[in-house]
């Protein structure tokens, strides 16, 4: 089973959880890496990608 995780983010250099359930998602859609931001950095860096002319697709996702 998974438990959680320290992770430090390669972006802000802030400690962040790399949860059991976050690992259990990971594992199931066959993500070998590790997060390696924490969820902000993440986030900002999607906004980032999103703002070029993604936002159908975005919108899609459920
Ligand atoms: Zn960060």
């Amino acid at each position: 089973m998974y438990s959680d995780k320290k992770i430090i983010c390669k972006d802000c250099g802030n400690e962040f959880i790399f949860t059991a359930g976050e690992q259990e998602f990971y594992a199931e859609k066959g993500f070998d890496n590790e997060p390696v931001r924490c969820k902000d950095c993440r986030a900002k860096r999607k906004a980032n990608r999103n703002n070029r002319s993604q936002r159908n697709n975005y919108s899609n996702r459920r």
